[in-house]
């Protein structure tokens, strides 16, 4: 039976950064991934160049049951570390907008940095591998289509349910459960709503128009963009609120995050007035099923308020979330307080590490997941 110092499984961001970090350390690591390559969520991240980190990211910008859990590995693996490995490799990178960091050209640049500094550190990478039955006795046994496998250390890294298409799986909650971690509940995040009721019908023929917007919710505030998508709502600030949002809450929608122009008279209608600042399209929409059919001149001062009310405070419900084959992220996952935050083993289970998606930490939209994905394996890399 081949033996290793480490086994890591899965190939994503968080499997091959660690595997790169211990194999650095004269570690035997071997990378197990079933897909036929590894990386394949980060070749279409960040619409296909890779939004690789953020330079704001700190804990408040991450979700846990434990929101200080990600504290100790973001501060040993700040995003300015990982920026310099992809200086170091004559990656050209910008700034979009609000700290986020991206590959000027292709994602690929970041999976041949990872393989390169894999290749480096003399990591075996196996893909088209299935993994089966895992054993520990004074060493883990993995068993795969290739035979069985055996090593001091087992890293999980095989990420969260979310676009299965490109190989999720419930692998690593499985391992959890069968060495005794508790979970923490799971489901979608950073994910388009679905309309409920009439909302379809009204919103739906808008698909494609976008409008900046400010939404609160459960103790969080994102002004940025929304799009109207033919089921429902998306774009930057409702993915990031659903992050916060549960099944039957009413977000409500500032419609103006910039101020005005609330509807005043004198100034023709309201739609004349409001597709100064939203899409033609949108402003007649909302403007028919929503304000007075009058110029607002006309309106009564009880009119007016209800208008001014429902554009900075626009009541919207729900009837779910696209579900994991739209959503960027797993929200919860692998209990934090079976982990240590310092090297993300389990506490009861010596050799056994949880890293990356799998884990309870779930970060915003805008490269903070990644920058999660390198601090864990970071931690658990020295660690291994
Ligand atoms: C469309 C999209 C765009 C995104 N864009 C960004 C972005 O720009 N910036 C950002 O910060 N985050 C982004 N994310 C989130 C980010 O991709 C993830 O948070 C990150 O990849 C998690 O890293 P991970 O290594 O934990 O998991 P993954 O990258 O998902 O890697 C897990 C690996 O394990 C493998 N695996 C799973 N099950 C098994 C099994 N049974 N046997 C063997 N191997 C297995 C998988 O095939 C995969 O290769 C995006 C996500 C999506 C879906």
């Amino acid at each position: 039976m081949a033996r290793y110092d480490v086994i890591v499984l899965g190939g994503g961001a968080a499997g091959l950064f660690c595997a790169a970090t211990a194999g650095q350390r004269g570690r035997r690591v071997l990378v197990l991934e079933h897909n036929d390559r590894v990386g394949k969520k980060i070749t279409i991240s960040g619409g296909g160049r890779c939004n690789f980190t953020n330079i704001h990211a700190s804990p408040e910008n991450y979700l846990s049951s434990n929101p200080d859990f990600c504290r100790s590995a973001l501060a040993r693996y700040a995003p300015s570390d990982f920026l310099a490995l992809v200086e170091s490799r004559g990656i050209p990178w910008h700034e979009k907008k609000l700290g986020q960091l991206f590959c000027n050209t292709r994602s690929q640049d970041i999976i041949t940095l990872l393989l390169d500094e894999c290749a480096r550190a003399g990591v075996t990478i196996r893909c088209g591998t299935k993994v089966g039955e895992i054993q520990k006795a004074d060493h883990f046994r993995v068993g795969t289509d290739g035979g069985d496998l055996s090593a001091e250390a087992l890293v999980v890294a095989t990420g969260g349910l979310s676009f299965a298409k490109l190989g999720a799986s419930d692998l690593g909650y499985r391992i959890a459960r069968q060495f005794g971690l508790r979970l923490t509940a799971i489901r979608p995040g950073l994910v388009p709503l679905t309309f409920s009721g009439a909302d379809r019908e009204t919103f739906g023929p808008l698909s494609g128009v976008s409008l900046p917007v400010r939404i609160r919710h459960g103790g969080a505030v994102f002004e940025e963009s929304m799009l109207v998508t033919h089921r429902g709502f998306s774009g930057p600030a409702i993915l990031q609120i659903s992050n916060y949002w549960k099944e039957g809450q009413t977000l409500s929608i500032d419609l103006l995050p910039a101020g005005g122009p609330d509807p005043a008279p004198g100034r023709g209608t309201a739609v004349a007035q409001l597709c100064h600042v939203w899409p033609k399209r949108f402003a007649e929409v909302w403007c028919a099923r929503y304000t007075p059919d009058k110029p607002v001149a006309q309106w009564t001062a009880r009119e007016r308020e209800e208008a001014q009310r429902r554009l900075h405070a626009w009541p919207v419900d729900f009837s779910g979330t696209e579900g994991y084959p739209k959503a960027e992220v797993t929200l919860g996952g692998v209990d934090t307080r079976d982990l240590s935050s310092k090297t993300m083993e389990a506490r009861r289970v010596p050799g056994l590490y949880f890293i990356g998606e799998v884990v309870d930490v779930t970060g915003w939209l805008g490269g903070y997941n990644f920058q999660w994905a390198w601090a864990s394996a970071r931690a658990a890399g020295q660690a291994v």
